[in-house]
C-alpha cells in the first residue's frame, strides 16, 4: 500500500531506491543483583567494554576518508571524549559497588541521570548533544551485551537508509558505501545528523517521527529531500514522475556548474554580490568550488562547540588566518561568537527561562569581555593577512554597540603596544536580526561599516516564534507582511545611506525569493555555498527593472493570499 510520510528535509534532492532499516539500538537491558563477591568480576566487565568501545571509535576514526568532511572527525573525537568522562566511565562503576547491580543497568542509570540534566540546558545546539551521549551508551551497551556494531553491508550500495536515528559514525559509513539517501525518525535542525546531511549533499530528512516503524526492510521508497516527504511503495505514475524529476535535477546540477564563473549580474545589468555562509574553516573547499565573490558569514561560535576548552588566540588566530588565507583576497566575513548559553565558557550553567531573549550573542561576549577580547585580538590579527571584515552578531540597542567598539579599539591598540600588524581599516558590520535594530536603523548605521540582515532570527523575533521550536514550526513564515516590511525597510534605508547591506539569513538561499529581494533593492547575499549557484541561476534570469513593480505591490498588501499570488507572479 502506497503512503506519503512528511518529516524535515535537511538536504535536497531525489532518490529513488530500496529501503534499508538500520535497527535501533537496544537500550532493554535486564536488572539482577549481584553478589558482593562478583561485584569486582562486574566492574571489569565494564571497564574493559568501555576500553573495547574506545578500541572501535579510534579505529573509525583512523578508517575516515582523507576527502571526508571536517565534522567527522570531530564527532568522533566528540563520542571518545563522552566515553572519557568520568560520568560515563566511573560512576556506573560506583553504582554496581552501591547497589550491587548489573553492569548494563548500572550504565542505563546513569545514561538516564545524564539525560535529566541535558533536559534542563537551555540552548537547543547543547541540548541536542543528548543524541551523542545515548549513541555512546548504545554501543557499550552493544559490546556488553555481546553484540557487533551493525554496519551498513555492502549490499547498501545506492539504497536508502531508515533509521530511528543514526550516529555521525554511521554517516562516516554511508559516504563510502555511496548510500543515496537517509531518513530518520529523530534529528532537529541543528542536531550533528542535520549537519553531516548537509555537508554530503545527499537527499535526506529527518524527524519523520515513525519512519523506523512504518517502513518495512526492502520497501521502494521515493525520498524528496527539498519537499522533506517520503513516498512509500509508489505505484507506477508517481514513480515514473519522480524519475523524470530526478533526471532533471541532476541535469540541472551539472548546468549549474557551467555558470561558476559567470559574471554575477542581472539582465539589465545590475551585479550582484553572492556570498557564502561557512561554520568551520574546512567549509572553504566547498564555498571556492561555488564560485563565491567571497564569505559574508562566517559563524565562528562552531569553533568553540565540541571541545572541553576553549580556543585561546593563537590557535583561534590560525583557523581565522587560514580562512582568510585561503579566499585568495576575497572578503572573508567573521562573524564574533554567537553563543546561546554560557556553560563552554565558564563551566557554569545560567538557567535562563527565555534563552533566545537571554544572554546571547554580542551580550554573553559583553558579559564576558576576557573571551571577547581574545577573539578580537585573533580576528585582528588574521586581517593582516587578507580582506577581513567583523560581524557583531543580535546588536539591539547603541549602549551595546558603543561598547564593542570600545573593545574593537582597546584590541587595536593592545596590538599596537605590541608591534603585531593588523589591518587598521578593517571593516565593522552589525547584524540586522532584532526588530529593535531594524527600526531604530540610523543608530546603527551611523557608526558601522555595514550592515547583514540575519533574517532566521528577524523573523523569529518579529513573530515571537522560537525558531527551534517544532510544535510552532507552520508559523514561521519569512512572508509575513510584517518581515517583509522590516526586511525592505532595512535594505532602503542603508542604500539611501550609502551603507552596504547584506541578507545572511536563510531567506538569501532561497531561490524563490531572490527576485524579491532584488525588487527591495538587496545586492548581496550570503548562503549555503550548496545554493549558491540556484541562486546565481536566477539572478542571470532577473531584470531589476521588470521584479521592482511587482515587489512594490507585495508591500502594499497585507494579506497573504495576494503576497503568495505576487511571489509567484515574480517567479512566473
Ligand atoms: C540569522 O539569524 O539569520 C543568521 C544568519 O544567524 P544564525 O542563523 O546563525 O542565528
Ligand atoms: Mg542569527
Amino acid at each position: 500500500m502506497s503512503f506519503v510520510l512528511q518529516g524535515t528535509g535537511v538536504s535536497g534532492g531525489i532518490a529513488i531506491g530500496r529501503a534499508h532499516l538500520i535497527s535501533h539500538a537496544h537500550l532493554e537491558v535486564s536488572h539482577y543483583n549481584l553478589p558482593q563477591k562478583l561485584i569486582p568480576a562486574e566492574i571489569a566487565r565494564f571497564e574493559a567494554a568501555v576500553a573495547a568501545t574506545r578500541e572501535e571509535l579510534e579505529a573509525l576514526r583512523e578508517s575516515i576518508p582523507a576527502d571526508s568532511p571536517a565534522e567527522f572527525g570531530a564527532f568522533l573525537n566528540l563520542h571518545l571524549m563522552i566515553l572519557a568522562d568520568s560520568t560515563l566511565s566511573q560512576v556506573p562503576q560506583q553504582i554496581i559497588e552501591s547497589q550491587h547491580c548489573n553492569a548494563e543497568w548500572a550504565l542505563k542509570q546513569q545514561m538516564a541521570n545524564l539525560l535529566a540534566q541535558f533536559d534542563r540546558i537551555e540552548d537547543s545546539y547543547l541540548r541536542e548533544r543528548k543524541a551523542d551521549v545515548v549513541q555512546v551508551v548504545e554501543r557499550v551497551l552493544k559490546v556488553l551485551l555481546g553484540q557487533k556494531q551493525q554496519q551498513p553491508q555492502s549490499r547498501d550500495q545506492g539504497s536508502i537508509l531508515v533509521a530511528h536515528d543514526l550516529s555521525p559514525a554511521d554517516v562516516i559509513l554511508l559516504k563510502e558505501l555511496q548510500c543515496s539517501a537517509f531518513i530518520t525518525d529523530l534529528g532537529g535542525t541543528t542536531s550533528h545528523t542535520t549537519i553531516v546531511a548537509r555537508s554530503l549533499n545527499i537527499p535526506s530528512i529527518v524527524a519523520l517521527h515513525n519512519a523506523r516503524s512504518l517502513i518495512r526492510d526492502n520497501d521502494l521508497l521515493i525520498i524528496d529531500g527539498t519537499r522533506g516527504a517520503v513516498i512509500v511503495d509508489p505505484d507506477k505514475a508517481v514513480l515514473a514522475e519522480y524519475k523524470l524529476l530526478q533526471e532533471q535535477w541532476e541535469l540541472e546540477k551539472q548546468k549549474l556548474k557551467r555558470i561558476k564563473s559567470t559574471r554575477s549580474s542581472t539582465l539589465d545589468g545590475t551585479q550582484v554580490h553572492l556570498h557564502a555562509n561557512i561554520e568551520l574553516p574546512q567549509d572553504v573547499k566547498q564555498v571556492r568550488e561555488s564560485g563565491a565573490a567571497g564569505i559574508g558569514l562566517f559563524r565562528s561560535e562552531f569553533l568553540f562547540l565540541n571541545r572541553a576548552t576553549l580556543p585561546g588566540e593563537d590557535e583561534q588566530f590560525e583557523f581565522y588566518r587560514q580562512v582568510v588565507q585561503e579566499m585568495k583576497g576575497l572578503p572573508v566575513t567573521i562573524r564574533t561568537l554567537d553563543l546561546g548559553a554560557d556553560k563552554h565558557l565558564n563551566g557554569t550553567t545560567r538557567v535562563s527561562a527565555n534563552p533566545a531573549l537571554g544572554l546571547r550573542a554580542i551580550r554573553l561576549c559583553l558579559a564576558e569581555p576576557q573571551v571577547f577580547r581574545t577573539q578580537l585580538r585573533a580576528i585582528l590579527r588574521a586581517s593582516h593577512y587578507g580582506k577581513l571584515r567583523i560581524l557583531i552578531p543580535m546588536l539591539s540597542s547603541s549602549s551595546e554597540l558603543n561598547q564593542t567598539l570600545a573593545l574593537i579599539e582597546q584590541a587595536k591598540q593592545s596590538l599596537d603596544a605590541e608591534n603585531i600588524p593588523y589591518d587598521k581599516g578593517v571593516e565593522v558590520g552589525g547584524m540586522v536580526e532584532i526588530p529593535a535594530a531594524a527600526l531604530a536603523l540610523p543608530l546603527f548605521m551611523q557608526k558601522l561599516d555595514f550592515l547583514s540582515i540575519g533574517t532566521n532570527d528577524l523573523i523569529q523575533y518579529t513573530l515571537a516564534i522560537d525558531r527551534a521550536d517544532d510544535s510552532v514550526a507552520h508559523l514561521y513564515d519569512p512572508l509575513h507582511p510584517a518581515v517583509l516590511h522590516l526586511v525592505s525597510h532595512v535594505i532602503r534605508s542603508a542604500n539611501q545611506a550609502g551603507v552596504p547591506v547584506a541578507v545572511c539569513g536563510e531567506m538569501a538561499g532561497d531561490a524563490e525569493l531572490t527576485r524579491m529581494l532584488l525588487g527591495f533593492g538587496l545586492r548581496e547575499f550570503s548562503m549555503h555555498p550548496a545554493n549558491l549557484l540556484t541562486v546565481k541561476q536566477q539572478v542571470l534570469k532577473s531584470s531589476v527593472s521588470e521584479v521592482a513593480a511587482i515587489t512594490q505591490k507585495m508591500l502594499k498588501t497585507d494579506e497573504p493570499e495576494k503576497i503568495r499570488a505576487l511571489l509567484n507572479r515574480l517567479n512566473a
